[in-house]
């Protein structure tokens, strides 16, 4: 039992599903709610381990307790995914490397970019998908940032591999688990650090919430990075908490029904003449096309659809698309007519239809 925790740490041979619905809960004893209550708490009774509500809330502690479970770690909540990555690389040392992919999250690469400028920190950015060149890499690092699959290129990375190297050099190891989730990828089990969550998109998986996470097994970093979150500020609100745990009761039916829509979709889209290039990497819920009739055909598509809804971020219950370049920060290298899908969990066969007559009047 975690110390602000009031709920059991569950069984650890439970598996995924039943630890997603079962973890984060009050005891079975009469008359407890079977959910945490909301609580709406900026300060607590003095003497205990919980003292003002920036240290700590019962409600972010059974988020904390059930992501932790499902990765095998101790996780922190954060008020945002980027408010995660910043916590994390501000544990890197003055002048010291950090290696990250050149298709990282565009918010993270910008971070980078930001703490490079002001001269806090060196960072290389590599392709992820040459595993031999983020080896080498790794040499001069004292940070190895992973995302895999990438955002929106749909990359991926050998985690275990570049996590040995790493360790090797002295350097940790992050790998942001946004895209795979815990339930496709559990990246401390192949010899990650650190994980970092955008808890914005499938964990809390109904676009209503902002909120980002970081997970460990090293109660080391773990104190270090609870004593930064105190410190600087960027804790969650206790709402979105709840609702983020109310998200991860049903994570594997929608990484599930949003796996299997998308697998599907991915064979019927390379099948159709408007689509050059389909990218995906053969799990998960997001696919990268690459449209035939360059960035106009691209913005035309995401005008065209009934169900399908232009707007960025992903990961919820409803299908949406986005052309990643309309954005000025996304990288050259990521193609002008690149549309990014992030698969939902309707019926799949309503969602190809309505991408199929946008696609054929293209
Ligand atoms: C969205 C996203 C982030 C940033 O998270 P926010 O919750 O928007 O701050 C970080 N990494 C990845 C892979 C993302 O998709």
């Amino acid at each position: 039992m975690s110390q602000d925790s009031p709920t059991p740490v569950p069984d650890p041979g439970l598996r995924p599903a039943t630890v997603a619905v079962t973890a984060g809960r009050p005891p079975h004893v009469a008359d407890q709610p079977l959910n945490p209550p909301i609580a709406m708490a900026s300060t607590y009774v003095a003497g205990g381990d919980l003292e003002y509500g920036r240290y700590g809330n019962p409600t972010w502690a059974a988020f904390e307790e059930t992501l932790g479970a499902l990765e095998g770690g101790r996780a922190l909540a954060f008020a945002s995914g980027l408010a995660a990555v910043a916590t994390v690389l501000d544990l890197v040392g003055q002048d010291a490397t950090v290696v990250a992919p050149r298709h990282a999250y565009n918010g993270t690469v910008m971070q980078l970019g930001d703490l490079e400028a002001r001269g806090r920190l060196r960072s290389e950015l590599v392709d992820v998908t040459d595993t031999d060149a983020v080896v080498k890499a790794c040499e001069d690092a004292a940070l190895v940032w992973l995302e895999s699959p990438t955002n929106p290129a749909l990359e991926v990375a050998d985690i275990a591999t570049i996590a040995a190297a790493a360790h090797e050099a002295g350097a940790y190891v992050v790998v942001d688990n946004t895209f795979a989730t815990p339930l496709l990828q559990r990246p401390l089990e192949l010899g990650a650090d650190l994980v970092v969550h955008s808890v914005t998109k499938y964990l809390a998986g109904h676009s209503d919430v902002l909120m980002g996470a970081v997970v460990t097994r090293d109660e080391q970093l773990y104190g270090v990075l609870k004593g930064r979150r105190d410190l600087l500020g960027a804790v969650p609100g206790t709402l979105e908490a709840y609702l983020a745990l109310r998200g991860l009761r049903t994570l594997h039916l929608r990484v599930e029904r949003a796996q299997a829509n998308a697998t599907d979709l991915a064979s019927r889209l390379a099948a159709h003449p408007a689509v050059d290039q389909v990218r995906y990497p053969g799990f998960g819920g997001i696919i990268s096309i690459v449209l035939a009739g360059g960035a106009p055909a691209a913005d035309l598509l995401t005008r065209t659809t009934r169900i399908w809804v232009h707007a960025t971020s992903l990961g919820g219950v409803e299908s949406s698309f986005e052309r990643r370049r309309r954005w000025k920060s996304e990288p050259a290298t990521i193609p002008d007519a690149l549309v990014r899908l992030s698969v939902g969990i309707e019926d799949v066969e309503d969602l190809w239809d309505d991408l199929r007559q946008a696609l054929d009047a293209l």
